[in-house]
């Protein structure tokens, strides 16, 4: 079921929505952008300051001028240290913003989509990007981005003030900073794959363990613990290689890095000894100088280590952004109004992705109030049939229609009061029971909730909740069974209203313990409504008004029970079998 992936951002668009989300806040980004500029600002003023004590010592000044500059360096830094907080302050709190908007976008896109997309390409998938995904993007808006502005702002000053000081010695201090550059080039073109293989190995690993785990019987019944121990040995044995050169990465840049910090301090004291001896420039400017580039390292480490959690933060942005170029469903404003409550499938066929066409021209009408039962051998193509009746997925070819409205193109409140598909998943969402219910209908009442859970036999325990429909439910919340977590589902559907339901009983309440609770519940919300079953029990097939038996793809029969009984076909041959009586 994993083809048709979810799309992955283009880096245009990746840059398009960093800038959207920096607009979207533009107010925090531009403040924390300007209280940076200032603390770098701040920060400038010491070393100048010490440049100009040495100056005033040379020239025999007194003490009085010094102290001057000595508090003034003390001003400086204390400045620079309190500007640097509300900075940082201001940055985390627009970082912070900016991940819960990210995150609501997330949320908003991934509702958006219509559920034989997320099949299609693996719940997994979307799982994967909503939580990995966008922490990694969360640590970037919360930390890395604002330490690498703070950074990055610092460094252009300082280099800033190298220039305005002397221009040959900013000069000769960019110069200083080639190796530096080519170290991170070399390290930078190595890491990525090198990380990327790294991480594929890990994965590798603990898939080979956790499949020779789960299938410990089968390697034993076949002998085959010799292939798995090679096949491990040979996992742990790339994982090893691959940790072993991103170590050897690591051990290479970081070394390097720090002898080459060195050099563009070396460089400007030497330049700056010859240009002083020549009368070029002064003492106090070169020794300002010397301690900005040494200052410099400080946000050039900053720099260096977060380009590579930049780089992979970029990677998940692409994958979260990715969510605003996949298909939606259709949106409620515009979405068509069925003329009545008819169900029409019409030359409909299906393929999946993979494999072949499963419908092969598939034409029923449901009569509005009708029971159809829909019967036949595994494999059938039941299942398909109910899913592209509710609207989960669109037929390769012909229609399904409500009221002579496709039901695919119903926007998921107009379909809901349409047709809904009845299984046995039946989650309980974090949060209290109110919300659980409205779910179906956010417009619904008090009333209506309790008529809704009267109708389904809830009433009783829900009043006996601490908080009644208030009660959080769902992990840390009141725990709740299976035959309430199906009663809850079933409340949904009275207040959804649909005017049809798909029964799968495959999935739905075979759960013996929790079935007898739930059978009353279930007869009192189909009790109304037209009712689709994919029925497994053939005692289903006989109270229904009429019987549809699908065979490899197609419907072979329809009729009433008693009119398929008397055509002896295959209905009849399986009723024959249930009631151990030989077919004739
Ligand atoms: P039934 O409900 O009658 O048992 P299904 O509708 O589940 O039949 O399956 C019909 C056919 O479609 C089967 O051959 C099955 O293998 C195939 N099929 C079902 N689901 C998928 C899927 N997600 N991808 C590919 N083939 C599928």
């Amino acid at each position: 079921m994993t083809t048709g992936h979810l799309p992955v951002a283009e880096p245009a668009a990746v840059r398009r929505a960093m800038l959207r989300l920096m607009q979207a806040d533009r107010r925090a980004f531009a403040a924390a952008l300007a209280l940076n500029a200032l603390a770098a600002a701040a920060g400038l003023a010491g070393p100048w300051l010490l440049g100009r004590i040495v100056d005033e010592v040379r020239t025999g000044h007194g003490v009085a001028a010094v102290d001057r500059l000595a508090v003034g360096i003390l001003v400086a830094s204390l400045a620079q240290l309190l500007l640097a907080r509300w900075a940082r302050y201001v940055g985390h709190r627009f970082g912070e913003r900016t991940l819960a908007r990210v995150r609501e976008e997330f949320v908003d896109r991934a509702l958006a989509m219509p559920a034989s997309v997320v099949e299609r390409a693996g719940a997994g998938d979307l799982t994967a990007r909503g939580t990995a995904d966008v922490s990694t993007v969360g640590t970037t808006l919360r930390d890395v981005g604002p330490e690498l502005l703070v950074s990055t702002v610092q460094a252009l000053f300082i280099m800033g003030a190298v220039f305005a000081l002397d221009p040959l010695l900013g000069l000769f201090g960019v110069l200083g900073l080639t190796p530096i550059w080519c170290a991170l080039r070399w390290y930078l073109r190595r890491a990525r794959d090198g990380y990327l293989a790294e991480g594929a190995a890990t994965s590798e690993v603990a898939e080979i363990l956790a499949a020779t785990a789960s299938g410990a019987r089968t390697v034993e019944a076949f002998g085959l613990q010799e292939r798995r121990i090679a096949a491990s040995r040979d996992a742990l044995d790339t994982s090893r290689r691959t940790r072993l050169y991103t170590l050897f990465l690591r051990s290479v840049f970081f070394p390097a890095v720090e002898v080459s910090y060195t050099v563009p301090v070396a460089g400007v004291l030497l330049v700056g000894g010859v240009l002083h001896a020549r009368g070029a420039v002064g003492l106090g400017d070169v020794v300002a100088a010397a301690l900005y580039l040494r200052q410099f390292t400080e946000p050039l480490d900053q720099i260096l280590m977060r380009v590579e959690q930049l780089q992979s933060s970029n990677a998940s942005f692409a994958r979260v952004e990715g969510l605003a170029a996949a298909p939606r469903s259709a949106p409620d404003e515009d979405s068509p109004v069925p003329a009545d409550d008819r169900i029409d499938v019409a030359g409909v066929r299906y393929s999946y992705d993979r494999g072949g066409e499963v419908l092969h021209g598939v034409d029923l009408t449901v009569r509005p109030g009708e029971r159809l039962a829909v019967v036949g051998p595994s494999g059938a193509g039941k299942t398909t049939l109910s899913r592209l009746l509710a609207g989960v997925d669109a037929p390769t070819e012909g229609r399904v229609t409500v009221g002579g409205v496709p039901v695919v193109g119903l926007g998921p409140e107009q379909l809901r009061r349409q047709v809904v598909l009845v299984t046995q998943e039946h989650h309980v969402f974090l949060g209290s029971v109110r919300d659980n219910l409205r779910i179906a209908e956010p417009a619904a009442t008090d009333e209506e909730l309790w008529a809704a859970l009267t109708a389904v036999g809830a009433d009783d325990w829900v009043r006996e909740l601490p908080d009644g429909l208030d009660t959080p439910l769902g992990e840390g919340g009141s725990r709740t069974d299976g035959s309430q977590a199906q009663q809850l589902a079933l409340a949904r559907v009275v207040l959804a209203d649909p005017h049809t339901l798909i029964l799968d009983e495959a999935t739905a309440l075979l759960d013996p313990t929790t079935a007898r609770h739930t059978e009353r519940a279930l007869a009192a919300v189909l009790e109304g409504r037209t009712v689709i079953a994919i029925a497994h029990r053939l005692h289903t097939a006989h109270d229904a008004d009429r019987v549809a038996v699908m065979e490899d793809g197609r419907l072979s029969e329809l009729g009433t029970h008693d009119e398929l009984v008397a055509a002896e076909g295959a209905y009849a041959a399986l009723w024959h079998t249930w009631h151990g009586e030989p077919s004739p």
